[in-house]
């Protein structure tokens, strides 16, 4: 009887004490399962509701109150707000992908405040978006010399283009963090998936309509292609906040450059690396580029990107899938903090806990 009770009791009193403390905390980073000193930080702090609601910063949301949270939200494909100490990063710019995508709840023209955007590379599914949000916001719009040229025949001021090759010495400053831009290369899948299993999924989705394909042709002409974009036009951004912690930001899963690799050589970790998966749909061929930026890149959470698809033949039809990728990281690295959420949906970091202060 006695050998029975006490483990119901001391789990009755853990559930009450998780409970009290979820209550009191501000939001739940998702590194706190792993550590409990990070939420316990800021306990006191009743919850913070711009780490609940789905609307974006950019289109007229709350900033989290506490100038060291990190909100984290995916806007489909590889398209990422973060927001820190009041300021708006926008990564990619591919909102308005027509009506043969699922609906991401939001358009372009909602954006109205950002002050920097960053442009991982100038494929249309990457860039479509970003001179009329560029030109919404007045952020400043980054990208490699293929991506800006494409910019420059664009309707936004030319002083807001920001041309960067990714081989050093280019640290941009802000307001309470910094961005580095690295030299990557975008990513090449094994032709023959596209073709057998691209092909299969492609048999079984419905053709785009007349207008879908008058609405892709348009959408289609703000992005370039080409060699380029994928030697020289592919850009990593090492994001540091001013309280030591670091994102990587890759939004096409191409091998790690020497660029790379120099980079995390000189400044050992991150604390979050947000990572394309391969458009190659099965793990064995996605999962060995995402061990690798997980064995380059050092991070405690990995968030994933460009893994959602299309609704109609020609989009991928499938979404590529996320949980067998984490299992395999997971399994090489217990440690690792894997976070996949919906459009919109927040994750919230308490950035005073980083890998460069040595508080995790
Ligand atoms: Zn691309």
């Amino acid at each position: 009887m006695r050998r029975s009770l006490v483990p119901v009791l001391l789990l009755a009193a853990a559930v009450e004490s998780l409970l009290s403390g979820a209550m009191a905390r501000p939001f739940i980073d998702p590194r706190a399962e792993k550590s409990e000193a990070i939420d316990n930080a800021n306990a006191a702090e009743p919850r913070d509701a711009a780490c609940v609601a789905p609307r974006l910063v950019s289109t007229g949301g709350a900033a989290p109150k506490n100038p060291h949270t990190l909100a984290v939200r995916w806007i489909g494909f590889s398209n990422y707000e973060l927001v820190y100490n009041g300021r708006v990063i926008l990564l990619d710019a591919y909102i308005d992908r027509g009506s043969f995508f699922t609906p991401l709840g939001v358009k372009a023209a909602d954006f109205k405040k950002a002050d920097v955007l960053l442009i991982g590379h100038g494929h249309v599914d990457h860039m479509s978006d970003a001179a009329s949000i560029g030109a919404q916001t007045k952020a400043q719009v980054v990208g490699a010399p293929v991506t800006t040229e494409k910019l420059m025949t664009q309707p936004i001021p030319a002083a807001q283009i920001k041309t960067v090759t990714g081989r050093g010495g280019e640290l941009l400053r802000f307001d309470g963090f910094t961005v580095e831009p690295i030299l990557g290369r975008h990513g090449e899948p094994n032709p023959q998936v596209g073709q057998t299993v691209g092909k299969a999924i492609d048999a079984l989705l419905p053709a785009m309509t007349p207008e879908q394909k008058a609405e892709e042709a348009a959408i289609r002409t703000r992005g370039v292609g080409g060699p380029r974009v994928i030697t020289e036009g592919t850009i990593a951004y090492l994001i540091t906040l001013d309280t030591g912690f670091r994102i990587m930001y890759r939004d096409s899963a191409g091998v790690a450059t020497d660029y790379e690799k120099q980079a995390m050589a000189r400044v050992g970790r991150v604390d979050l690396a947000i990572t394309a998966l391969r458009a190659d749909f099965l793990p064995q061929y996605v999962v060995p580029q995402e061990m690798e930026y997980m064995q380059v890149y050092k991070p405690d959470v990995i968030m994933p990107a460009h893994h959602d698809a299309g609704l109609t033949a020609g989009y991928d039809g499938l979404w590529r899938t996320t949980e067998p990728v984490f299992q395999a990281l997971k399994d090489a690295n217990p440690a690792l903090v894997t976070v996949s959420k919906g459009y919109r949906e927040p994750t919230c970091f308490n950035t005073e806990f980083n890998v460069q202060k040595g508080t995790r």
